[in-house]
């Protein structure tokens, strides 16, 4: 990856040499205040970007109580007193006068969809609409921009969400006659929130070819009026028929048409990460094609946050062959790697997927299901060992956890390998037998688990595993991180929004949506918490050396926040604001 500032290397090596000084006259009285530059000491290169007058939460063991921090092309250079580092401010220096507010490490998503998440701002979002009529009237709009005959998506509706339905409404969910109103020829396709059913227009019915002779298919429902006459509702596997269409519509379009639309993606995701303070997202997952056109942005220098991209293809044999040539670790100023493969052992708890070491308490045939074999992800994990990989599983069941801390194990022992070396994660790591906990830290297996998610299913988690085992086994993090593991935090985005505050807010109160507390005495400190948002994430990519936390020589990825993270109240934490998002020393988000 090219420098976009040309060669600043030497500068901030300069620079770099006189910062030890500083640190070396500071370090006798512990405190970095007025240090000073003796007449001696060559005067400092000068810092294209300072901020200075603010809380420095380095993330640092070693800085602490800075104010300031200096910095050269894509590199930070100092972090001091206003006093230290203004010495490196010439006319040149762009200066972010702080005044008070907190400048922290940027922010890494360590576990969201980065494409999904762009699609998501591509299509229609009916998340927050208050009733059916607004949701027609999104599409209205749609169908004024869009060409003839183009397919219209959008997602996120949920029935129960609504202020009210309407009277001819068949199973709580409203006929279709207002949606083919707005949009006669435009095939329209709206996803419900949960995934499980879909709404579609006659348009769309159309293209599929069902009328009112069309039977069910396997696992699916087309919903029917009195009549007969289908609503435009489709459940299940029925909305498949319906997608397939959508999907060959889309695949028709010209390689331009697809590219823009891919490109678009990137750049949607990327402007909402900035907007909430993440420099570095680590994607849980895109097949190879996918990781070509992220190079291809990458070597134009379009991609507007850095990517840890986890390779996600279904079969070994794909992996055995193209892994060697894909691997990419972080080199100057990066912002793609290529170096984890991602695994899905079990699907999730709300759906029941979770495998589970007992049978669901509402559906007691059930311990959950198994998605990828254990026998694929063992081998697997040779390929990763092979190709130098890192080999990140997503398990969710208290069995799915178990069972792959026992692959971890077992490739381990065999292939004598030293499993702090490794790495290895397990994504989501929500619920563990007590058992099981100290295993991470034995095995130095990271726990990438998503703080939002104890705030959004904390509330229902009890009707799937009862009290007990909740309480027992769900979201353990206080019992991970005392016994050694590495923990790091995310959304798990577009599942739940990309708000890192709201995420941190959940890990250091375990308040839930509803207001209550869920297990509070397994709440993280602020210190942990952000912690689990910077240096530890940075640790979970191998990149601790050049990110995560606001120490000279590593990348000047950095967020200015409105308010002092340690000090709000902790109710107060959603409501910090991300004022500046800094990633390689440019400023790439600035709140109006
Ligand atoms: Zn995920």
């Amino acid at each position: 990856m090219s420098n976009v500032f040309g060669s600043s290397v030497l500068r901030w090596m300069s620079a770099a040499v006189l910062f030890v000084a500083l640190q070396a006259c500071s370090d006798g009285d512990n405190s970095l205040a007025d240090a000073g530059l003796a007449e001696s000491q060559p005067m400092p290169s000068p810092a294209d970007l300072v901020l200075r007058g603010g809380i420095v939460a380095s993330m640092d063991p070693q800085i602490v109580g800075a104010t300031a921090v200096a910095v050269v092309g894509h590199t930070i250079v100092a972090v001091g007193t206003d006093a230290e580092v203004d010495h490196y401010i010439n006319t040149d220096t762009e200066v972010v006068e702080l005044a008070g507010r907190m400048v922290a490490p940027g922010l890494i998503e360590g576990h969201g969809h980065f494409m999904s998440f762009g699609r998501a701002q591509q299509i229609i979002n009916l998340n927050d609409i208050d009733n059916w009529g607004q949701a027609v009237g999104r599409v209205a709009m749609a169908v004024d921009r869009a060409q003839p005959g183009e397919w219209i998506f959008g997602r996120g509706w949920h029935q129960e969400k609504w202020d009210q339905v309407p009277l001819d409404a068949v199973e709580g969910v409203p006929l279709n006659r207002t949606l083919s109103q707005v949009s006669p020829n435009n095939p329209v396709l709206l996803g419900h929130a949960s995934g499980h059913a879909a709404f579609v227009n006659d348009a769309a019915l159309a293209a599929a070819g069902i009328d009112d002779k069309t039977a069910d298919p396997a696992g699916g429902t087309i919903v029917r009026d009195q009549t007969g006459r289908a609503t435009g509702l489709l459940r299940e596997t029925a909305q498949r028929l319906v997608a397939k269409r959508g999907a060959e519509y889309q695949a028709q379009r010209s390689e331009a048409e697809v590219t823009a639309e891919l490109r678009q993606r990137v750049l949607l995701a990327g402007e909402e990460a900035l907007a909430h303070g993440i420099t570095s997202f680590h994607d849980a997952g895109e097949d190879f094609a996918t990781i070509d056109f992220l190079k291809t942005m990458e070597a134009a220098d379009e991609l507007p946050v850095r990517l840890n991209v986890m390779v996600r293809v279904d079969t070994n044999e794909e992996l055995a062959e193209k892994l060697a040539a894909y691997r990419e670790t972080a080199q100057d100023n990066d912002f793609l790697t290529v170096r984890s493969i991602k695994r899905q052992v079990d699907g999730a708890l709300g759906a029941h997927g979770a495998w589970l070491l007992a049978p669901y308490v509402d559906m007691p045939q059930s311990y959950g299901l198994v998605l990828d074999s254990l026998a694929k992800v063992e081998e697997t994990a040779r390929l990763a060992l092979k190709y130098g990989y890192q080999l990140n599983t997503h398990a969710i069941g208290d069995r799915a956890n178990r069972e792959v801390l026992n692959l971890y194990q077992r490739v381990f022992t065999e292939l004598e390998q030293e499993g702090q070396a490794l790495r290895w994660r397990i994504e989501h790591a929500q619920h563990i037998d007590p058992e099981d906990v100290s295993r991470f830290a034995e095995l130095g297996v990271i726990a990438a688990f998503q703080g939002i998610h104890s705030a959004s299913d904390g509330p229902w988690l009890a009707t799937r595993l009862g009290m007990e085992r909740t309480a027992r086994t769900s979201y353990p993090w206080r019992d991970l991180l005392d016994s050694g593991a590495l923990l790091a935090n995310g959304t798990d985005v577009p599942v739940e929004p990309i708000d890192a505050m709201a995420s941190l807010y959940a890990t250091v109160s375990r308040r839930m949506s509803t207001g209550e507390l869920f297990n509070p005495e397994q709440a993280l400190t602020r210190a942990e918490a952000l912690a689990s948002y910077t240096i530890n994430n940075a640790y979970a990519a191998f990149e601790e050396d050049l990110k995560g936390s606001v120490t000279p020589g590593k990348w000047a990825d950095l967020v200015v926040l409105s308010d002092d993270f340690f000090a709000v109240p902790e109710q107060q934490i959603p409501d910090i604001q991300i004022d500046l998002t800094i990633v390689g020393g440019e400023v790439r988000y600035r709140r109006q």
